[in-house]
This record gives C-alpha cells, structure tokens and sequence, in this order.
C-alpha cells in the first residue's frame, strides 16, 4: 500500500500484519513439508497448522479440534450450507432425514444467498427473514416459521454492509427448539467483537483470515463437536475428511498469528475505531448537507469499523470513484462482484428509498486507521459532494 493512499475498504479486505508476514515466510522456503506426511519434517508443519488451529479456536471459545481450515469465508459458508443440506437429502446425501426449509436473514452476503438459491433450484424452501431500517433481523420471523421441517438457520453475526450485530444467540436458541442446525457467518465478526459459540450455542461458524489483518485464501470453518455434516471436499481425507487438500500450511499460519493479534488487541482497537467513527461522523455530518448515516449508532449493536453514509442528489458511485481518483479507497455497498450493479440488497431490505441507496458509499476502518486520514477524507468528501452537486444541478 502506497503511504499517500488513504484505505477505508477494510471490510473488503485488510493489509497483513507485519507479525503476521513474519510468521509465515519459513513456512514457504523451510518448513514447506506436507503437514500429512510421516516424516519429522511434516511433523514441523503439522504443529504450526496445529498451533494455528488453536489459536483459532481460542479466537471463537471453541476447541481446536472443531475448527476445520478452508480457503476463505465463502467456502466455509458453502460449506455450512450445503453440508447441513446433503445431511437432508440433496445430492447424494443420506435420505432418511429430509428436512426441506432454510432460514436466512435477508442481508446475508452472497456467500450464503447463492448456495441457498441454488438449494431453492433443487427444491429446498428457503424463507428471508426480514429485517429492520438499521438490518437487526426480525428475529419474530424465525420463532413463527422454524419448524419440523427447517433443516438450517443462518443469520450472519455482522452485517458487511451497514455493520449491524445480530442476536445470534436467539436465532440459534429457535433453530434449535425446532431441530434445526444454526450457522452464523461470522466473517466480518470475527477478530472484531467477542464471540463465544458455547454461550450463543453456534453449530457451524465462518471466518475468514483476510479481514483480520490476515492473508487471503484461507479461513475456518467451526464444526460443533458431534454435529454430522456432509463433506465439503473429497479427496485424501484432511480435516476429518470434511474438506480434503493439501494444508495451505503459510496462510494458515498466518491465519492463525493474525486471530491470536485480534484476540488480545480487541478492546484496545475497538476503543480506538469508534473514537475515530464518531469523530469522521461528526466532520461529515457537520459540514455537508443531506448526510444520512444508514449504520446503527447505538454502541454495542454495530461494529465500530463499519460506517454506511448516503449523500442526498448524488450517486455514491461517482462519489467513490472521485475519492479513489484522489487517493481515497471507500466502497459503494458491497464490494462483492456478483452484485452486478443493482441496488444493494442491505439497504434495500433495510427500506431505504432508491434515492438513499444510490446516494450510498461505505467506510470501513481498521487499526491502521488514522485520525489524520478521516479529517482528510471528511475534507475531501465535502469538496466532491459539492462538486457533483453543481455537476447535477
Ligand atoms: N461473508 C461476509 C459477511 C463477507 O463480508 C465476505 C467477504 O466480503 C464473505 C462472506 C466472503 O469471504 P471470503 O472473501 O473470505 O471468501
């Protein structure tokens, strides 16, 4: 990264941590063994994806043996899904149990939506639970629809979007009062608040390494232990035969350096983030008209590293490419890809009219952050909304 770039994308993706970077470079030129291997040189590599495993764990309240390694965020909810889904009769899976209902919040990412549109192609039902103005899932909606019949509940821990912060721990107490399993993606969550899958009574839980200062391609995927789940990958048998391939033995290295950093700095950044957020709200909110702020801003319900703002008669996405023209990385929405231009799906479920989603732009911070970068980017904001303004008319 450029010292003159100013990066508010980090619920994109964050840099690597320097101790992170650290970590893992033996793991490429020295300790490259195959962690399957019987030799005492796979057996090094072996303890280092154990070590990671760990922190892992410790990260999330888990033990290390219900965390399974996989390539990111998104296979670990493919995972989840499909897993629970093939328990119930898709594909190939073992017919006796056959539970045909999915119940997700309607702002998941698409890591989550897809395959369970897939599921609905194959003949699941798949329900949206809805949600509020600021996305807190209507958790109402689960009580009176989870049934006999619902084989999974999967609501999010943290919204990419806007921030928001589920009550996981209700969602998973209904799915289980109706047998169903519970997944949360905890992809933007993990590393930035606690989380504790024994207090929320989590089943199956996703992380990703890159959105916590850690590399990308890999993440975990947690598998409460004497939960059955179909195998996500079939091959030599790793990971309890869950997801087989070859260990990405640096990344997870890396991965697991980058949770143990999160878990003991988590106060400290936290306290740090929503300083800096209310000090870049109040700059904006100050100095520009028709700001509206889409993120909660009640402490304890909305990450601190998530800020969601629409400027009135603008379109955020110019607004975006103005700031980057000028060194200033934001993002409109989502910056998944499959999104394909359309209205955010957050905001939209959140009820804002099409003027306010389209006048949105997304800030996200990290412990990188800086307060001079937020004075900066406010300046600049000011100065492009007024631009594009006068462009309009
Ligand atoms: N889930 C959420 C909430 C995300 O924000 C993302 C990435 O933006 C993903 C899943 C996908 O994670 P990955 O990029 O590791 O595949």
């Amino acid at each position: 990264m450029s010292k003159q770039r100013i990066y508010l994308d980090n619920a994109a993706s964050t840099a690597v941590d320097r101790d992170v970077l650290e970590v893992m470079i033996p793991y490429f030129t020295e300790e490259y063994a195959n962690p399957s291997g019987s030799s005492s040189f796979s057996a090094n590599a072996r303890s280092a994806v154990e070590t990671a495993r760990d922190q892992a764990a410790q990260l999330i309240g888990a033990s290390a043996g219900e965390i399974i390694f996989t390539s990111g965020g998104t296979e670990s909810d493919n995972a989840a899904v499909f897993g629970v889904a093939r328990m119930n009769g898709y594909g190939s899976g073992p017919d006796k149990i056959r539970r045909r209902r999915i119940i997700i919040s309607a702002t998941e990412h698409p890591a989550v939506l897809n395959p369970c549109r897939e599921l609905e192609k194959q003949g699941f039902e798949v329900l949206y639970a809805p949600c509020d103005e600021y996305g807190f899932t209507d958790t109402d909606h689960i009580k009176r629809n989870c049934d006999a019949g619902t084989a999974l509940v999967s609501i999010m821990s943290a919204n990419n979007e806007i921030g928001s912060l589920q009550d996981t721990g209700t969602a998973a107490a209904l799915a289980h009062s109706a047998g169903a399993v519970f997944h949360t993606d905890a992809v933007q969550a993990a590393g930035h608040i606690p989380i504790d899958v024994r207090k929320d009574d989590v089943d199956l839980l996703s992380i990703s390494s890159h959105k916590l200062h850690g590399p990308k391609g890999v993440g975990a995927l947690f598998v409460r232990n004497g939960l059955k789940l179909y195998p996500n990958v079939f091959g030599g048998g790793q990971e309890k035969g869950l997801r087989s391939g070859t260990l990405n033995v640096p990344g997870i290295v890396g991965f697991g350096k980058a949770c143990e950093i999160a878990r003991i700095s988590m106060d400290r950044t936290n306290a740090c983030l929503l300083e800096l957020r209310n000090i870049f709200i109040k700059l904006l909110t100050e100095n520009i008209p028709g700001v509206h702020i889409n993120s909660c801003m009640e402490p304890g319900k909305v990450l601190p590293s998530i800020l969601s703002v629409s400027f009135d008669a603008i379109e955020g996405t110019s607004l975006q490419i103005e700031l980057d023209m000028k060194g200033i990385t934001c993002s409109t929405g989502s910056a998944c890809a499959s999104s394909g231009g359309k209205p955010s799906h957050v905001l939209t479920a959140a009820g804002l009219s099409d003027e306010r989603i389209r006048g949105s732009v997304r800030f996200s911070f990290s412990k990188y952050t800086t307060r001079e970068e937020l004075e900066i980017t406010a300046r600049t904001v000011s100065e492009c909304v007024k631009r594009l303004r006068e462009i309009l008319g």
